[in-house]
């Protein structure tokens, strides 16, 4: 199946690209497959590569994926989208993580439905960076509050920051949002030493991203290939 083959060559390049970003020193990458629009038979294709990690953005297009790739075990799903409030139930039931809480609001039911019998959710902040108008995210002074709240919520574990800079041409304008970024990451973890996730960089710019001290990637098309329709986040 040619499909398959070109999915599998691609995750292998970038598997490559990583590696060679990461340079000698140790540093650890964890790779979220984002597989938002993409077939469940997509991403069976890489759990069969030994790819666990998968990010969706749209709840209801991820439940009816899980429950296509119910008999894989250790699949591990990131919410990356953002998180309307009605939806927070069915994310606490239903991910291992949320990359996207942004607001007090969330943090109550999120707390409150995370089932008993599975681990806490697995919860990053995502800041707003570059303070764009339209974008979801909170502004970077909003951090420390939100950290403690999670922090003190028993079903949700506290584990970083999230951003996704605004696209620009110019790569040290995009690098410097990186590094602000791991400014805000450092000032957290002085407070929260138990944290250890910054996720940031895309397909466009994980290189950069990693170089500006990324634990996390959230990579699509460099996988998959380019998304068609107007889904696109
Ligand atoms: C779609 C998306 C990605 C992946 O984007 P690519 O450019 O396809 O790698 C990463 N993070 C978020 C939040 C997304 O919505």
């Amino acid at each position: 199946m040619l499909g398959n083959t070109l999915v599998t060559g691609a995750y292998h390049a970038l598997r490559q690209r990583i590696d060679a970003a990461r340079g000698r020193d140790g540093q650890k990458v964890s790779l979220i497959a984002v597989s938002k629009t993409r077939a469940a038979a997509e991403i069976a294709e890489l759990a069969a590569l030994g790819q666990h990690a998968f990010g969706e953005n749209y709840v209801q297009e991820a439940l009816g994926k899980q429950r296509e790739l119910a008999t894989i075990p250790g699949l591990q799903w990131h919410m990356i989208g953002p998180l309307q409030s009605n939806k927070a139930r069915i994310v606490a039931e239903h991910f291992d993580w949320l990359q996207t809480l942004d607001r007090e609001k969330l943090i109550d039911p999120l707390n409150r439905f995370r089932p008993d019998r599975v681990a806490p959710l697995n919860v990053l902040i995502q800041v707003n960076i570059d303070d764009e108008a339209s974008k979801s995210g909170c502004v970077p002074a909003l951090v420390p509050l939100l950290a403690q709240r999670i922090g003190a919520a028993a079903r949700l574990r506290l584990r970083g920051l999230m951003a996704i800079p605004q696209p620009a041409d110019d790569v040290e304008v995009r690098r410097n949002a990186f590094q602000r970024m791991r400014k805000l990451y450092e000032a957290l973890k002085s407070t929260f030493p138990q944290i250890d996730t910054l996720s940031m960089g895309m397909s466009e710019d994980f290189e950069l991203a990693i170089a500006e001290g990324a634990t996390m990637i959230r990579v699509g098309s460099a996988i998959f290939g380019p998304r068609s329709g107007n889904r696109q986040a």
